[in-house]
């Protein structure tokens, strides 16, 4: 097996570990208070409806990531994450799958339908949980505040922002 165990998801460029100091210092330069955050009250859920969550409080952060774990898993371009303490995210509805996309990387998604919805490493962020902010009901409710894992990012990605766009599919004048 090709694949590095300790590249999964979390780990910085450097490999350096990813600490809550870390990640609450740089939240002092990007305050999600800064958003209007706090109390929030956050559901979502799978697309097919089989797995439903609720998550009370401010994130610690939301990073979109670019990271080739990420990307594989979802099979999409880059995967946007929006980081909590675990007692803040309570499963409501349904039972994820856990898949062990690391040794310590734990990826949980809904087995009926597809849709992944959490991260958890207990070893490299205990008492954490990153939740996919796609899934929210609101998905514009947590705005992204940075990039993270760049350094595996897909190269085109990084212009895709200037690409011709259209309200719709297929593309209309
Ligand atoms: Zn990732
Ligand atoms: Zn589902």
């Amino acid at each position: 097996m090709k694949r590095s165990v300790i590249r999964d998801h979390g780990r910085s460029r450097t490999g350096s570990r990813i600490t809550l100091r870390s990640i609450r210092a740089t939240m002092l330069n990007h305050s999600v208070n800064d958003l209007g955050a706090d109390e929030m009250h956050i559901a979502g859920g799978c697309h097919c409806g089989a797995i439903r969550y609720e998550v009370e409080g401010e994130a610690l952060t939301h990073a979109l990531c670019h990271c080739t774990d990420c990307r594989r898993h979802a099979g999409a371009p880059m995967v946007a994450w929006t980081m909590y303490p675990a007692a803040a995210v309570k499963v409501t509805q349904g039972q994820p799958k856990v898949y062990e996309s690391s040794e310590h990387g734990r990826r949980h998604f809904c087995a009926n339908c597809g849709t992944g919805l959490f991260y958890v490493n207990e070893q490299m962020l205990p008492g954490i949980i990153d939740i996919q902010s796609g899934t929210y009901d609101d998905p514009d409710v947590v705005p992204p505040m940075i990039h993270v894992q760049v350094a595996e990012r897909i190269q085109w990605m990084e212009r895709a922002h200037e690409l011709p766009v259209f309200d719709r599919y297929p593309p209309q004048q």
